[in-house]
């Protein structure tokens, strides 16, 4: 087997070979832990018949852990400069394709079509860019990929807020966009000390595995979501008053609003981080139908 890359002495040996300096705007904190590393690639369950998505390959670190696992990686990077450190530090690994591109503006699904066509079991494992990781988890969520899940690394306080549950300080639309999808768990708590550089907040592991169909049964999904949105506007407001500020001409449909509440057996008084997703579902089926 290939030296590991993610150790601190190799990848200050890579960066200095490379004169690489990190973008902090471009999230870039690599990974020198092998023992985490192997860890999330633990949590993933990859046989030699999954197929890999990884986002942000930095030097190669995570790369090359899962296609030891896997039976082929795909890699979207943006920074150029990571090319042709890439191509030296996993030019032993025949069943990696690195993509130069920004995972945001990608077809992802032309791609999964493209390289990934006769496998049945994919994955998306990363080890997240920072400032993007809710577009990121939310854009592969929303383009209904045909992945079994999606284990990455993020700030600890994104994680929390992705697998709270309702009557907690971190439960929010977050929260129930990705529950809606998938089962979220936290699966392990990273210190910032397997990083270089050091970022400036925790870290954290999750989980999503997804759903084979959604949570809860909406009649219009964009309206859902509008109604959580609004709901959680203004956090001290109660669901009733956050309604009326947030919802689009919500003032004039005041009276539907309180007899959606009514009829679905919610007090205008709760406020919306109490709401259960199913609450949500019923309450948003209602007022679909009853608004002007
Ligand atoms: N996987 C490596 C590791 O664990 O050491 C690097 C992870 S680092 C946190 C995030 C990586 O994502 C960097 O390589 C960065 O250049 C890349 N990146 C940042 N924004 C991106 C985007 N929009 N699309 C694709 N890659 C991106």
């Amino acid at each position: 087997m290939n030296k590991d890359i993610a150790t601190p002495a190799r990848t200050r040996e890579i960066l200095n070979k490379y004169g690489f300096s990190f973008k902090k705007s471009l999230g870039q904190n690599f990974l020198i832990d092998t023992n985490i590393l192997r860890r999330i690639v633990d949590f993933a369950e990859l046989s030699n018949e999954t197929g890999v998505i990884e986002i942000g390959p930095g030097i190669g670190a995570l790369t090359e852990q899962l296609a030891r696992q896997a039976k082929k990686v795909i890699s979207f990077e943006i920074d150029q400069r990571l090319l042709p450190i890439l191509a030296d530090t996993l030019s032993l690994y025949s069943n990696i394709r690195i993509i130069h591109q920004d995972v945001l503006k990608a077809n992802i699904q032309h791609i999964i079509d493209e390289e990934l066509a006769e496998i049945h079991d994919i994955m998306v494992v990363a080890n997240l860019p920072y400032y993007v990781t809710t577009p990121i988890i939310m854009k592969l969520l929303t383009d209904r990929l045909p992945i079994r899940g999606i284990v990455v690394m993020l700030q600890k306080e994104v994680a929390d807020r992705i697998s709270a549950s309702p009557g907690t300080k971190d439960y929010g639309s977050l929260s129930i966009a990705i529950q809606y999808y998938t089962k979220a768990e936290t699966v392990m708590n990273v210190p910032r000390t397997v990083f270089m550089p050091q970022p400036n907040v925790d870290s954290a592991v999750i989980r999503l595995t997804k759903r084979e169909k959604p949570a809860v049964e909406v009649v219009d999904e964009s309206f859902f979501f509008q109604v959580v949105r609004a709901s959680f506007g203004q956090r001290r407001k109660t669901i009733l008053n956050n309604l009326i500020s947030h919802l689009p001409n919500g003032k004039q449909q005041k009276e539907n609003i309180e007899r959606g509440l009514a009829d679905s057996g919610i007090d205008s008084k709760r406020r919306g981080e109490t709401l259960t997703i199913q609450e949500f579902a019923a309450l948003s089926n209602r007022l679909v139908d009853i608004f002007e």
